[in-house]
């Protein structure tokens, strides 16, 4: 169970293991339990051929990778971007995995991925290619097998897609397939908004823990996607002043607070900070480093390394992003004592959602925005509550104690199910 820590600033599945490492000797984890849990159940790789519109044809490579299928059927995203690798996409299917059981939703992990750069396809290609790659994905998939949904770069409309190409396969309407989707095709309301909305609940329940009053506190935001764009907003809401946040772009600050109604006006209508003029545009990186109370690194792995973590001047740290911050920097940063909301309950507002958008699918009943809202509230809150509790208890961080208490929950359905031989 000795995990050297050599590729971890780079490579988000040994940055995962190194944390399920840690969790797993606090925990005393059988070692049987240990080697079923380290890697994935089963993983699928596939050609995707596309015609594209010049009538070239252009080979795509996907992957789906189900980490675990035993609290319920795999739940996670699907990717689309040129860095994607099957190690980046068996972390984040791992950490699916902790995630779902960290709020207690009955879902297993999974999450998918294809190498392309969707900013340079046509609307025509991305749905040739996502029709493709759900076709030849489609043996592992199903409403109680796995559930793909939107990640980075992905989103409704793709969503809508994966369902219509199962459902005809199927020869019947299957919206229970994927989640994510358009509220017009079984779609949750409050699913787009869910990720940041959690955010903002999970920053205000760490600055509480850390006896800070929003109202006197300033963010930095890194990342003005679905994830980066929705948290500054409902950082804003608890009346959080959100001086920066930043995209590919470069970053927008302002040490007074920016308008958050006008970049939240500009991001829906050119989905980019350029244009913006209600701040100073600066370096994409600086967001992490600012003089800010709270940090939402909301936008890739990686981000906050060995090399910046001593820089960074937030006490609460929330990761809106999955993996946003490599162990040796996350080692630098309890030491100075600075508070890290984990991304496994932090950004874990979207796969409750998700998880009530099948939930809805199922029954066939459909729930307002504020009930939505509420069931979500009242998951992340408590969840909060015992993964600070067991943080407080076996004094240990509460990303120790998340995974802790993620691992315990699967680790004992194993337990349960047994070993079919
Ligand atoms: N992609 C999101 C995540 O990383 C949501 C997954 C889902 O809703 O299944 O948590």
């Amino acid at each position: 169970m000795n995990r050297e820590l050599q590729n971890s600033e780079t490579n988000p599945l040994e940055a995962m293991l190194h944390r399920f490492d840690i969790a797993a000797k606090r925990l005393d984890l059988d070692p049987g339990l240990y080697q079923i849990l380290e890697r994935p159940d089963r993983e699928i790789i596939v050609a995707i051929p596309v015609q594209m519109e010049d009538r070239s044809i252009k080979v795509f490579t996907g992957y789906r990778v189900q980490h675990s299928v035993a609290r319920g059927p795999g739940k996670g995203g699907v990717r689309f971007d040129r860095n994607v690798t099957l190690d980046e996409v068996r972390a984040l299917a791992a950490w699916m995995t902790w995630k779902c059981a960290v709020v207690n939703v009955p879902f297993g992990g999974a999450k998918g991925g294809v190498i392309c750069d969707p900013g340079k396809m046509t609307q025509v290609e991305l749905e040739r290619l996502t029709r493709r790659y759900m076709a030849s994905i489609m043996d592992l998939i199903g409403p109680d097998r796995d559930v793909p949904a939107p990640d980075v770069n992905t989103n409704p409309q793709i969503m809508a897609w994966m369902m219509d190409t199962y459902s005809m396969h199927m020869r019947q309407s299957q919206p229970g397939v994927v989640t994510g989707k358009p509220i017009e095709l079984g779609g949750s309301h409050g699913r787009v908004r869910a990720t940041g909305y959690g955010v903002g609940l999970m920053t205000r329940e760490s600055l509480y823990r850390m006896g800070l009053d929003p109202k006197q506190c300033k963010a930095a935001v890194q990342g003005a996607g679905n994830v980066g764009g929705v948290s500054a907003e409902s950082l804003h809401a608890l009346g959080i002043k959100v001086c920066a946040i930043s995209d590919i772009s470069g970053a927008l600050y302002n040490d007074d607070g920016l308008d958050m109604s006008v970049v939240s006006a500009h991001l829906r209508e050119h989905r980019t900070l350029e244009g913006l003029t209600c701040g100073d545009h600066i370096d994409g990186d600086a967001v992490l480093t600012l003089d800010v109370d709270v940090l939402v690194p909301a936008a890739l792995e990686n981000v906050i390394t060995q090399k910046n973590a001593h820089d960074v001047k937030a006490t609460v740290i929330v990761e809106g992003a999955n993996g946003p911050m490599t162990p040796s920097a996350e080692a630098i940063l309890d030491e100075r004592g600075i508070f890290v909301c984990p991304d496994i309950l932090a950004n874990a507002g979207g796969v409750t959602v998700s998880y009530f958008e099948w939930v809805q699918n199922r029954l066939g009943y459909y729930w307002d925005e504020r009930d939505v809202n509420e069931r979500l509230e009242k998951i992340m809150v408590d969840a909060f509550q015992s993964v600070c509790g067991l943080a407080d208890r076996e004094s240990v961080s509460a990303r120790t104690a998340s995974y802790m208490l993620a691992i315990e929950r699967v680790a004992h359905v194993y337990k349960l199910r047994g070993l079919y031989a």
